[in-house]
């Protein structure tokens, strides 16, 4: 590893499989209204997961959590849907900052997603 590659790599885990990201990205937008990921996703595209802080996909209905799903917080975690990037709920002056990514290609991730969508909106 040479020093230019400190810039990326994986700074925070999710309990699913991650991917590196940038050390210094950030989702553009002033609320979760109208954040967009740096990869241009919204969330009148293809939207957002909420997650609690270490990251785990919340249940966003009403009462205890379900299955492998986590309680959400009052400061949730918004995880891309289409790239897997975990960003910070609390917006700066740069936008909100990009934490970690998601691999969205892991079948843990899969079957996490396919659990969130099941129980915060099927049911
Ligand atoms: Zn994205």
């Amino acid at each position: 590893m040479t020093t230019d590659d400190k810039s990326a790599g994986i700074h925070f885990h999710t309990p699913y499989p991650d991917v590196a990201v940038a050390a210094n990205e950030f989702a553009a937008g002033t609320d979760s209204e109208d954040m967009v990921c740096h990869c241009g996703n919204s969330a009148g595209a293809n939207g957002f997961s909420a997650a609690d802080r270490n990251g785990r996909l919340a249940d966003i209905t009403a009462g205890p959590p379900t299955g492998e799903l986590a309680e959400l917080p009052d400061d949730p975690f918004s995880i891309c849907n289409s790239c897997g990037r975990v960003i910070d709920s609390d917006s700066t002056a740069q936008g909100f900052r990009i934490l970690g990514r998601v691999d969205v290609l892991s079948a843990e991730w899969i079957a996490a997603r396919d659990e969130y969508q099941t129980t915060n909106f099927d049911s």
